[in-house]
């Protein structure tokens, strides 16, 4: 049995945020984490050399994203550049006036969306216009963005969602820094936690290495574990069940292949494998003029290309890359690396969009319960949901409300709103 004034679940961007705050606080914290890395959906693997982000890449909203003050910080390499999709795409399948024409169209669909949060929810298929030729890729570009399809979009969650427009990247990978932020904590791996018990004075957490007590807890495993129930709380919590399950993950997948003979290919652009179907991939060209190709896949393409494997992923890209630059080039490109986040038993997905009628689940999901349960991830965030600073804030939001919670130490005070927003 070990014991500690709070306890912190998972150790990915909002755990590690979390953990550290109540750290400075002088709160004896220990982070019980299931995997044996740290980062959760911040992951950086070293592979053929190079750092590639599997999970999240890009420090969205650059100028006030707590990561990149973290990064400059600890002498990560920022790149500042704008993102490939803030550039014009490659022009041989998608001509300079289609992708002024596309922009256009995008913007009068989010005008359209933006209008119609304001009266109430419905799907965000709804507003697409039935006459446009950018439908498909409007829905495509939703599987990026929200890792899904738009007709199963909140309208009134997606446009709440925050964005500055501004994305930098670390060279070093986003994992490694989110990483890197949490030497120095007292973080157990490989132990899943499996029972949340609230029912006596102490809270009693179950883990596959034994049972820690604790005054309070911080919980940031994704939606789709508490959905799952493979995190139980005694007693039952139904309230954060229905928000769990109103907020599921959606699923972004990536892919990277090297390529022999990398001129061929111009560094920092963008090539879209298709324009007129929602079914295609973007692909990031030689980031940092690596001799690599980032390719983003999302919703139900990324879906039915998991199950079967990582090379289907490959063959998919190989297929689109040929379609435009000729067969020749498929000997030119290597498997380096997939992504299964859909399969992955701790994540399930990749992140939360809420269900249609349901955006004031963030909300729900993030209330404190009798002022000794904390809630914290992505998903908690009302306007910064499926990004890495999103948990960041709501890391800290959660271990400010319990900090104060456990100073007062009035157990029965009920609090509202641990959400950073
Ligand atoms: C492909 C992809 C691309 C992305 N791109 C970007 C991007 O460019 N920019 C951006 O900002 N965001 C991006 N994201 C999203 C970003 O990665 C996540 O929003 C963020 O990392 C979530 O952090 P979190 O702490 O909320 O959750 P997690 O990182 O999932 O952390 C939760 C932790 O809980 C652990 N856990 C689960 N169950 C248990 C249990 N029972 N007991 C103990 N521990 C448990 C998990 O292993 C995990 O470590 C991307 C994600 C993916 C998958």
């Amino acid at each position: 049995m070990t014991e500690a004034d709070i306890v912190v679940i998972g150790a990915g961007a909002a755990g590690i945020a979390a953990a550290r705050r109540l750290e400075q606080a002088g709160l004896a914290t220990i982070v019980l984490e299931a995997r044996s890395r740290l980062g959760g959906r911040a992951w950086t693997r070293s592979l053929d050399g190079f750092a590639l982000d599997l999970g999240c890449g890009w420090l969205h909203s650059a100028p006030e994203n707590e990561w990149a003050a973290i990064a400059a910080a600890r002498g990560f390499t920022i790149d500042t550049q704008d993102a490939p999709w803030q550039r014009e795409a490659l022009a041989l399948n998608f001509s300079p006036a289609d992708q002024e024409d596309f922009a256009a169209a995008r913007i009068r669909f989010y005008e359209r969306l933006d209008a119609a949060a304001e009266k109430g929810d419905r799907p965000a298929a709804d507003l697409l216009d039935g006459g446009c030729r950018w439908n498909a890729l409007l829905n495509a570009v939703s599987t990026y963005a929200n890792g899904v399809e738009l007709d199963r979009l909140s309208t009134q969650d997606s446009c709440r969602y925050r964005d500055l427009g501004v994305n930098w990247r670390v060279r070093e990978g986003y994992g490694t820094l989110i990483s890197a932020s949490a030497a120095g904590l007292d973080i157990r791996l490989d132990c899943a936690v499996t029972l949340v018990d609230h029912a006596g004075p102490r809270l009693r957490i179950e883990t596959a290495r034994g049972t820690v007590t604790a005054r309070a807890a911080i919980v940031t495993v994704p939606t789709s574990v508490i959905a799952s129930e493979a995190l139980r709380f005694r007693p039952a919590l139904p309230d954060k069940l229905a928000a769990a399950a109103a907020l599921p993950l959606g699923l972004a997948d990536k892919l990277f292949l090297r390529i022999d003979g990398p001129e061929k290919l111009p560094p920092e652009t963008r090539f879209l494998g298709a324009i007129d179907r929602t079914a295609t991939a973007s692909y990031h060209l030689r980031p940092f003029g690596w001799p690599v190709i980032e390719g983003y896949f999302g919703g139900e393409l990324a879906r039915a290309l998991e199950a079967e494997g990582e090379k289907a992923f490959a063959q998919f890209a190989m297929d689109e890359f040929a379609a435009v630059f000729g067969n020749g080039i498929r000997k030119h490109l290597h498997l380096i690396a997939a992504s299964a986040w859909a399969q992955d038993p701790v994540a399930r997905g990749s992140y939360s969009y809420a269900k249609v009628g349901c955006a004031e689940a963030r909300r729900a999901l993030a209330a404190p319960v009798d002022d000794r349960l904390f809630f914290a991830g992505e998903a908690c965030s009302t306007h910064d949901f499926s990004t890495a600073h999103g948990a960041f804030r709501t890391g800290v939001a959660a271990a400010d409300v319990a900090a104060a919670a456990l100073r007062t130490s009035v157990p029965s005070a009920r609090r509202s709103g641990a959400t950073s927003d």
